[in-house]
């Protein structure tokens, strides 16, 4: 609780028992009233200062308003029949307290979220020439500076570890509990918080474009980007509020008029403007405006800390809407790490051709790239590779030594002129071609994710409908990950701008659902920002894939992408029980104080009570355990086996 909530529950305990109080009191007349009016400033001077500055301000329409106009007026009524002074006051306390309320649990789910959040490092330690250790703010060290990390201390800046080793705890970046271990040559991230041992890391990244900088400008980006409810839910709050306010005064002025000038009967005012003032009591859309917000920023919280990143509302929606998920292939379904299985060639040995692609590759980023160097692992031999070109989807050219030397795919050979042949190993076939001559080809292997064939069947037990795997890589790979996946389409052998083609082609298939893409930002940004909501794997690893996707998953778990959905349709499910839960009691007590059966106390429960039973709904939607999918999933195997 803060200064000011505190001070607001203060307020509302000394009006409260002011009210009853002077329930016992003999008081009456003005004296009466007088009395009365201490409680009710005491607990209400910001509503009604809130709606005079909004009446100056020409946007009064809002529930500081409403109330105010209802208070006021159940006061006037009072004095008139020097009646009942409790009901105004209730009126402002119960509202009061539903405020209280409402900003307790926004501020805990805040403080909730930035705690499970809590990755923005303090300061980094430098190491002078003396062995002494300078703390610095992360934001003044330099790329490719010395950082020591103690056991205890957040990772300040992303790196590679130059010595030491640890285990990194990484729960706040991805819920991943387990923790990760790193030595020597290892690249880590900024937000991990080392375990237990000593790690010195050189920087290869600024401060603002670490993975912990990065993350947090995402998350406090999501807000600003509304979903279509929430924008719904502000401009029926715009229409509604003052149709409220008109029907209202219709309701005070029309039935006496009626009632004299039609019936010849006595005109009753007083009780239609308590009915009146009743009617602006119950119509007070709060539960609706404070807890759709509310929800959706709770899903978000809770994705977020399972390690699933979403930068707004909307892509939240639209996920929950998902009925086609399209994954690309390496990185993705695949581990992307490749194991060398076997190298053919009539020109050079199986070391000379190794060697040959492993230093084309030495500056690339690609999965492939990476199993080439490590297979090859004699990097720093003194060879020059120059003028290197990578090529989409299918290869990379570069100068080793002063030869032009190609190393990619069929199509890369068949571009280039050279005279390659097909092999018939199972596996990606990495051809080397020196100057346009066919050097040999390399076959590498990659396995499947752990998860992958888990998470397709939760996908699809949660109502997906179509699963579909496009890759840049040969065909018999592809449709054995496919069936391997039980996939229900692939497409090979495609070209980055062809993946886009694709998409489009489904997205123009696509019925009412609609379409996510998963990838890892390797050769697929573009499909990433063409689909519905994109979602990228593994931010621990590529930019190009926080930058282009809508959904970031922080590990390389596939079983992610079910939690995400889950948590998705879960928040949506919220909102419009929310929705329909508060409309259909206010509908329901309006219609009851219209007929004059149900008074302001009615109506103040109604309200206030909606809203806490709303707002305790949203809440919920902080928290979907992991446990939940994976177990979904499980017993999805489990039937399976048995139906076998
Ligand atoms: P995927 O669609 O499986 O993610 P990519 O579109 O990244 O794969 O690449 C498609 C194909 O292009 C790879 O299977 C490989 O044959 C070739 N390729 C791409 N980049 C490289 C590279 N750096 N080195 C060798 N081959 C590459
Ligand atoms: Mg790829």
């Amino acid at each position: 609780m803060n200064k000011k909530q505190k001070k607001n529950l203060v307020r509302i305990i000394i009006a409260a028992v002011l009210m009853i109080v002077l329930a016992f009191t003999e008081l009456a007349g003005m004296p009466r009233f007088f009395a009365y009016l201490v409680p009710y400033l005491i607990v209400g001077y910001d509503i009604l200062y809130k709606a005079g500055k909004g009446i100056k301000n020409r946007q009064a329409f809002d529930e500081s308003l409403l109330m105010s106009i209802a208070t006021i007026g159940a006061m006037a009524l009072a004095i008139y029949e020097d009646g009942d002074y409790t009901e105004a006051i209730a009126v402002m306390l119960f509202y009061q307290i539903g405020e209280w309320f409402q900003a307790y649990a926004v501020g805990r789910s805040r403080r909730d979220i930035s705690a499970l959040m809590d990755i923005r490092p303090d300061y980094a330690n430098i190491e002078q020439a003396d062995g002494t250790l300078e703390k610095v703010e992360p934001d003044e060290v330099e790329i490719g500076s010395i950082i020591v990390v103690k056991p205890g201390e957040k990772i300040p800046l992303d790196g590679i570890v130059v010595s030491g080793a640890s285990s990194l705890n990484t729960v706040a970046l991805t819920g991943e509990a387990l923790p990760r271990e790193a030595q020597e040559g290892d690249e880590v991230i900024s937000g991990c918080v080392n375990l237990n041992g000593l790690l010195k890391i050189k920087t290869t990244k600024d401060f603002d474009e670490s993975t912990a900088s990065k993350i947090l400008e995402m998350v406090e980006d999501a807000s600003s980007r509304k979903s279509k409810s929430e924008n719904f839910i502000a401009k029926f709050a715009r229409v509604y509020t003052p149709i409220v306010v008109y029907a209202a005064l219709a309701l005070a002025v029309l039935p006496p008029l009626v009632r004299i000038l039609g019936m010849g009967l006595a005109p009753e005012w007083g009780t239609w403007i308590y009915r009146a003032l009743t009617f602006l009591v119950i119509s007070c859309p709060c539960a609706l405006v404070v807890s759709t917000p509310l929800s959706f920023f709770a899903g978000i919280g809770g994705a977020s800390r399972q390690g699933v990143l979403v930068k707004g509302s909307n892509y939240l929606e639209t996920l929950s809407e998902v009925a086609t998920i399209v994954f690309d292939k390496t990185g993705t379904l695949t581990k992307g790490v490749f194991q060398v299985t076997a190298i053919h060639s009539d020109k050079l040995n199986e070391e000379q051709l190794l060697h040959l692609a492993a230093h084309v590759e030495r500056y690339s980023t690609h999965p492939i790239a990476e199993s080439l160097r490590n297979a090859y692992g004699q990097e720093a031999d003194g060879c020059t590779v120059e003028q290197v070109e990578e090529i989409a989807g299918q290869g990379i050219r570069a100068q080793v030594n002063g030869q032009t030397v190609y190393v990619g795919n069929a199509k890369l050979m068949a571009a280039i002129g050279a005279d390659w042949y097909e092999c018939d190993a199972v596996g990606t076939i990495i051809h080397v071609a020196i100057g346009q001559e066919y050097a040999g080809h390399i076959i590498i292997a990659d396995v499947v994710k752990e998860h992958a064939a888990e998470a397709i069947k939760a996908l699809r037990k949660s109502g997906i409908r179509q699963t579909v795997m496009l890759t840049g890589d040969n065909a018999v790979i592809a449709d054995k990950v496919a069936a391997d996946l039980q996939l229900d389409t692939v497409y090979s052998q495609l070209l980055p701008q062809d993946k886009v083609t694709k998409v489009e082609e489904l997205l123009a298939q696509q019925g009412t659902g609609k379409l996510a893409f998963v990838g890892d930002g390797i050769n697929d940004a573009p499909v990433l920002s063409r689909a519905d909501v994109g979602i990228a794997m593994g931010a621990m690893g590529s930019d190009a894939a926080i930058e282009a996707a809508d959904i970031v998953l922080m590990d390389d778990d596939p079983l992610k992408i079910a939690t995400a959905m889950k948590i998705a349709r879960k928040t949506l499910r919220i909102v419009k029980q929310n929705i329909w839960f508060s409309i259909g009691i206010k509908v329901l007590v309006l219609l009851l104080g219209a007929l004059g059966l149900a008074n302001m106390w009615a109506a103040i429960f109604a309200d206030v009570g909606v809203m806490v039973l709303a707002v305790l709904n949203a809440v919920r939607a902080l928290f979907v355990p992991q446990s939940d999918v994976v177990k979904a999933a499980g017993s999805q195997m489990h039937t399976d086996v048995t139906a076998a």
